[in-house]
């Protein structure tokens, strides 16, 4: 299957086509269809397997450019992952004009308040700044529809489960979530089971 072959927007597929993708890893010819019909996802899956742009694929195409508030987030363990993360966001939506922000700790919290109070689309973060700004009300949840949980068996080894948690309680209830990792220890299964609708289960 090529990209053209999915529901998806030309933006989407010609932006794909400036990236220089031709065909969809495996890993994105599974979770893309599961992903545009809203299924939530537990994919397990290494990093190099092109896991990012199987979830940014699908969001970008649902993302609404009129909608000012942020439609999904993305919980990463590190901040060279945010950025990164973000960066692909930005690439893959670049035809959209999808705007994505990266927050995590160490860069001063005015200059991510600042690019928070503009329009953003996607929030991508590590668990504590996220939660930081959560709570100073500066990144408001309410339009969230998209929740994703990257590398979860980093964060759980890293002792973010805790703020994980509490910014999944925060985000509503009425969304799609895609949780990703490379090994599926019993916290990430228990973190699937408390907080997903039936997830479907993914293996590359
Ligand atoms: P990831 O696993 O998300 O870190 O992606 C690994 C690398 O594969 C990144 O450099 C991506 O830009 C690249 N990539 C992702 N999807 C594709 C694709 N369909 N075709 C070619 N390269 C890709």
């Amino acid at each position: 299957k090529r990209f053209k072959d999915y529901e998806l927007s030309n933006e989407i597929i010609m932006a794909l086509g400036s990236l220089g993708y031709e065909q969809p890893t495996e890993v994105q010819s599974k979770v893309i269809p599961l992903a545009l019909a809203k299924t939530d996802l537990v994919v397990k899956s290494q990093t190099g397997s092109g896991k990012t742009a199987s979830y940014g694929i699908p969001i970008c195409e649902a993302i609404d450019w009129l909608e000012n508030k942020p439609q999904a987030l993305v919980l990463t363990p590190t901040r060279e992952l945010a950025v990164q993360v973000k960066e692909d966001f930005t690439n893959i939506g670049r035809l959209k004009r999808i705007k994505a922000t990266a927050v995590y700790g160490k860069q001063p919290i005015a200059i991510q308040k600042t690019e928070l109070k503009q329009k953003t689309h996607v929030v991508v973060g590590t668990p504590g700044r996220m939660l930081d700004h959560i709570e100073r009300g500066t990144l408001v949840l309410d339009k969230i529809r998209y929740l994703v949980i990257d590398e979860a068996d980093e964060m759980l080894n890293m002792g973010f489960i805790e703020q994980v948690e509490a910014i999944i309680k925060q985000v509503p209830q009425n969304r799609v979530t895609m949780l990703f990792s490379a090994t599926l220890p019993e916290k990430v299964k228990d973190l699937a089971l408390k907080y997903m609708k039936t997830p479907t289960d993914v293996e590359i």
